[in-house]
């Protein structure tokens, strides 16, 4: 399937004289995490390696984001814009994309990320402990108790939630449904499910009308 979007053979490398910049975005929060430039060598690297490439216009020359550091981003898809002169690079990155330590080079995650890409971030925290149960963790804790006790968790916070929406005030709802999105996604996980699985099939459930 192509769309104008994604045909690369489209791009008007002439307006920038070979180099076209690259909006990159975390794939699944949304979150803008950097801006640089692309000769057509790096568009083909990026595609071939995976690992987003630039042309470095300080260094003059292709340049691997995390070659030093490590923290690569790691090639999701890449679309170009309405006219063929703009490219927008879903990545997902492996550690902080920004040299200063940040998750992105405009700020922290929670200043740049959009509000509801957090789930993002709490799916992917939720599998990093199911991955390496570290000691202390209540996820953990969770997950080392096993599937019943999680499932068990999910059906309290379910009904403490309703009996908030009905008896109680906004604060008391609001806390109840953020221990259940949590549960919800720690069941998943354990199933080896994830949040953005629940997505898909809601958003195929709205595109079927
Ligand atoms: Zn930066």
């Amino acid at each position: 399937m192509s769309d104008s979007n994604t045909d690369t053979s489209r791009l008007d490398w002439s307006k920038g004289n070979g180099l076209l910049p690259a909006i990159v975005q975390h794939w699944l929060s949304g979150e803008v995490l950097m801006l640089g430039y692309m000769n057509a060598e790096a568009l083909a690297q990026t595609r071939s390696s995976s690992h987003v490439t630039f042309y470095s216009r300080s260094k003059q020359r292709l340049w691997t984001k995390g070659e030093s550091s490590g923290h690569v981003l790691v090639l999701k898809s890449i679309r170009i814009d309405c006219d063929a002169d703009t490219l927008l690079v879903q990545a997902e990155p492996h550690g902080p994309t920004c040299h200063l330590g940040t998750s992105s080079c405009f700020g922290d995650s929670a200043q740049v990320r959009p509000p509801l890409g957090f789930l993002a971030e709490l799916d992917a925290l939720v599998a990093q402990r199911h991955a390496e149960r570290p000691d202390a963790s209540y996820t953990t804790k969770l997950f080392d108790d096993g599937i019943r006790r999680i499932a068990q968790k999910v059906g309290e916070e379910g009904v403490e939630t309703a009996l908030a929406a009905v008896v109680q005030g906004d604060d008391e709802l609001l806390g109840e449904a953020a221990d259940l999105v949590f549960h919800l996604t720690v069941v998943l996980r354990a199933r080896g499910l994830s949040l953005a699985d629940v997505v898909r099939v809601l958003a195929e459930r709205h595109s079927g009308g």
